[in-house]
């Protein structure tokens, strides 16, 4: 699984990090950023589907 954030889209509700901070942090302004682009662990996709289904900009998207 591959993950993306695209930063255009994320208004900062920071969501993500809430739910997955093992995936995620927060910048100075408030805005998302993936701590690693790419690849997911196996045991953070549970996460990475909960993050990406509960941002609700559509900002995270999740490929095979
Ligand atoms: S939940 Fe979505 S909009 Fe909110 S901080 Fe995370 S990526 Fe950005």
């Amino acid at each position: 699984m591959q993950i993306h954030l695209d930063a255009e889209k994320c208004q900062g509700h920071n969501r993500c990090y809430a739910l997955a901070p093992e995936l995620f942090d927060v910048d100075d302004f408030g805005q998302a950023v993936l701590l690693e682009e790419g690849d997911v662990p196996a045991d953070l996709q549970e996460k990475a589907r909960l993050a990406a289904a509960n941002c609700p900009e559509y900002a995270i998207t999740l490929t095979d």
